[in-house]
């Protein structure tokens, strides 16, 4: 998979996104990562990328040309039809669905807006899809596209030990995990619950499946209705 950032602030990405779990599965391979600075594509000599929005009104708009240069640059060096998502407030709200749905394609490009955000043309001229981290407004799109990055790499076959360490999470299939514990066995007074310790591992996984099901009645009621998305 290859996936390439477009953004004013490609040090906030990288630092992000080398770190942990994800910075490990970039050394091994897992994940080819470029990070693209937009004002490289400014054919400006003072680098602006951005200039006030028509019809007045406060704040800086991301023009179209440097952000549609360099997408073509992006092109250019992947030479594939690349997946663009523009991260937005307006977008599709991030689920694990809409994670594993985004993981199907093998080159994914995000976009990350700052000021009041981009022309609406590129969004209409390049654009697939506009993702949103959630119904509030952030200063600037590198953190929710690291959100939304970070959701999917830790999908990708070698960036987990294995497999069960995503499926078995919170959302995967709808529900919540349930609860976890490690040493020591008594702490402040609270024991773990005993099951855990019997080595029965049979006993074990359905005590997990069935706290599974508590914590996501207790926590998130939501989740366990089936009409919901
Ligand atoms: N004026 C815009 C908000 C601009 S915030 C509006 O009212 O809709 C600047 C940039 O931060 C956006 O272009 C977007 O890339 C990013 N951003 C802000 N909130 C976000 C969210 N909830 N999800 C994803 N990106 C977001």
């Amino acid at each position: 998979m290859t996936i390439d950032i477009m953004t004013l602030f490609p040090e906030i990405c990288e630092t992000v996104l080398n770190l942990g779990v994800i910075g490990r599965g970039i050394k091994k391979g897992l994940v080819d990562i470029k990070y693209h600075q937009i004002r490289d594509f400014s054919d400006n000599k003072y680098r602006r990328i951005d200039d006030a929005p028509y019809g007045g009104g406060g704040g800086m708009i991301m023009s179209a040309e440097p952000i549609y240069k360099c997408f073509e640059h992006i092109k250019s060096l992947r030479n594939k039809h690349p997946f663009l998502v523009f991260m937005s407030p307006k977008g599709k709200i991030l689920t694990q669905n809409l994670a594993k749905s985004l993981k199907k394609h093998e080159n994914i490009v995000f976009l990350c807006g700052r000021y009041e955000g981009v022309d609406e043309r590129i969004i209409e001229e390049i654009v697939d899809l506009q993702v949103s981290i959630g119904d509030y407004v952030v200063s600037g799109g590198e953190l929710p596209a690291m959100i939304v990055i970070d959701a999917i790499l830790r999908m990708l076959p070698g960036m987990l030990p294995s497999e069960e360490n995503f499926t078995n999470e919170s959302h995967y299939n709808n529900q919540l995990e349930g609860p976890q514990y490690t040493r020591p066995r008594i702490w402040h007074g609270q024991k773990v619950p005993e099951v855990l310790t019997s080595g029965d591992h049979a006993k074990i996984k359905k005590w997990r499946e069935h706290q599974s099901l508590i914590h996501t009645f207790k926590y998130r009621p939501d989740l366990l209705d089936s009409s919901r998305e």
